[in-house]
């Protein structure tokens, strides 16, 4: 299927942009073309700013219930257009279809499902004394967002923005539009009120545009670092709130006491996941030195059982990367970590036997890897995963904190109580204990360089509030 999406959502209607600028994008598993849309300019924004503006008066004195009961609505318009959402973040970014089903696409459920649960029981009025502290939504909030994991990057924003009674201007990356533009449709069909949602398209100028706007009272950026720089100093003159998730190089702990068999399967597959490009995976293996040949052995065979290949095909575990840059990008890195020394343990170079197009990467695999090494300290965002020998536990401790980054950890340990007193040492925002699943209630986010602020549920409804405090509140 091909897509074309040439206008923007803004005030409730679709409308075209100020001066059409097309934009192709790019099918990574075909390397054929998957639809055009138009790239918006600094009007566009001016024009969307100026509907959530218009928008935020009316909308941020509805209550609690009334905004639950649009959550509700907006989750059935979501659930009844499912099957769109899986076919076009297949489309726009290789995701497998499996994938796509059960955790792309299904992560807007959670996040929607989540804050309807958050917003039942929120408070956002306490009494301290003679002083009520009320929480009040933020403003009109700009949110721009990558193409890696879409929906849930569109719905870790919209969905707080809205429980909190904010407006908004959604920038959704321009790899992954047609997922977009099915949210603003969902949107449109959910009756959310004109202006309070609007969605332009552009690349990084329409982003900063959006930033540096004096009405927007607070930008919500997920991205790379390097942009997340620029959009912080674009906001800078406007003192508006700068919200970011960054990016990440989280170390993955094994202890010696643990089932290396299961661990090493888990979390290789999990580096694997989504053709490496999660924010928060394990990219960083620390392994008992005395294990690393045992772990190596696992490590390869589990790398090499990975079915490569086409998405839409149901036994595809892996696809492609989502363009030719950044083809082009992981495959730099894989030549630095040779270059540098680092053991190959299995994939490298060049795509995996038997597919000639598509942007397909080698599940890669280097061990003996040290954390001074390019490869262990700059997030590489493809399929690849980096061994780190270790001699103590306190070496461990000490190589998985010296990182620029800090948005997850993971620690596997056979002793629950040292597994956790070993994660309590780690500074990264999210610390995951032997494999436990996911949850859409704990914060995502970052320390150090991995971003600002937090993410899913309640405490990424808070990051949208305002603080007031009404002083005399005894006499009113
Ligand atoms: P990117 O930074 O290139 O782009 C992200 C978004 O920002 C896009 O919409 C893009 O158009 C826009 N943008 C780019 N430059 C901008 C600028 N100067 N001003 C304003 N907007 C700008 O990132 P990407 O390649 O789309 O995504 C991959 C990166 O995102 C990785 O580094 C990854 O770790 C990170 N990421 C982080 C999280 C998290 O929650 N911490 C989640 C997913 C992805």
């Amino acid at each position: 299927m091909t897509y074309a999406c040439r206008q923007f959502y803004i005030d409730g209607q679709w409308v075209n942009p100020s001066a059409p600028r097309e934009f192709k994008v790019i099918n990574p598993a075909t390397e054929e073309v998957a639809g055009v849309i138009c790239l918006g300019n600094g009007e566009d924004i001016d024009r969307a700013v100026a509907a959530a503006k218009g928008a935020f008066p009316a909308y941020s004195q509805t209550t609690r219930d009334e905004r639950r009961e649009l959550l509700e609505h907006i989750l059935a318009a979501y659930k009844a257009r499912y099957p769109e959402f899986v076919a076009a973040i297949s489309d726009e970014m290789g995701a497998p279809i499996n994938l796509s089903r059960d955790a792309q696409a299904e992560i807007g459920v959670g996040h929607l499902a989540a804050m309807i649960d958050v917003l039942g029981r929120f408070q956002f009025e306490e009494r301290k004394g003679n002083t009520s502290l009320i929480l009040e939504p933020v403003g009109v909030c700009g949110l721009i967002t990558p193409w890696n994991w879409p929906i849930n990057q569109v719905a870790a924003k919209v969905v707080p923005a809205l429980a909190a009674g904010c407006t908004m201007v959604l920038k959704p990356s321009e790899f992954s539009p047609f997922s977009a533009m099915l949210w603003a449709q969902v949107m449109d069909e959910a009756h959310v009120p004109h202006g309070v949602f609007n969605m332009v398209y552009g690349d990084a100028a329409a982003g900063a545009a959006l930033s540096a706007h004096p009405d927007v009272d607070m930008v919500s950026f997920t991205g790379s670092t390097r942009a997340g720089v620029e959009v912080a100093r674009s906001a800078a003159p406007t003192i508006k709130r700068v919200h970011q998730e960054l990016g990440g190089k989280s170390p993955n702990v094994l202890l010696d006491d643990v089932d290396f068999e299961h661990a090493v399967r888990v979390s290789v597959l999990h580096v694997m996941q989504n053709t490496g490009q999660s924010c928060n995976a394990p990219t960083r293996m620390l392994v008992p030195a005395d294990k690393l040949g045992v772990v190596e052995a696992i490590a390869k065979r589990i790398a090499d059982g990975i079915v490569v290949g086409d998405p839409k095909s149901k036994s595809t575990e892996m696809g492609p990367v989502v363009s030719k840059i950044q083809f082009d990008r992981v495959e730099s890195y894989i030549e630095k970590g040779i270059e540098e020394g680092a053991k190959l343990v299995t994939g490298g170079l060049g795509r995996p036997e038997g597919l000639s197009k598509g942007y397909f990467v080698r599940p890669t695999v280097f061990s003996n890897v040290r954390n001074d090494m390019i490869i262990a300290r700059e997030e590489i965002f493809g399929p690849v995963l980096c061994i780190l020998p270790y001699d103590t536990e306190e070496q461990a401790i000490d190589i998985a904190n010296d990182s620029p980054y800090g948005l997850a950890a993971y620690i596997w340990g056979a002793d629950a109580a040292r597994a956790r007193r070993v994660g309590n040492r780690i500074r990264a925002g999210r610390v995951i204990l032997n494999g436990a699943r996911g949850d859409m209630h704990a914060p995502f986010g970052g320390f150090k360089r991995s971003g600002n602020g937090r993410e899913w549920g309640e405490h990424g409804l808070r990051d949208f509030l305002e603080i007031k405090a009404l002083i005399g509140a005894d006499a009113a």
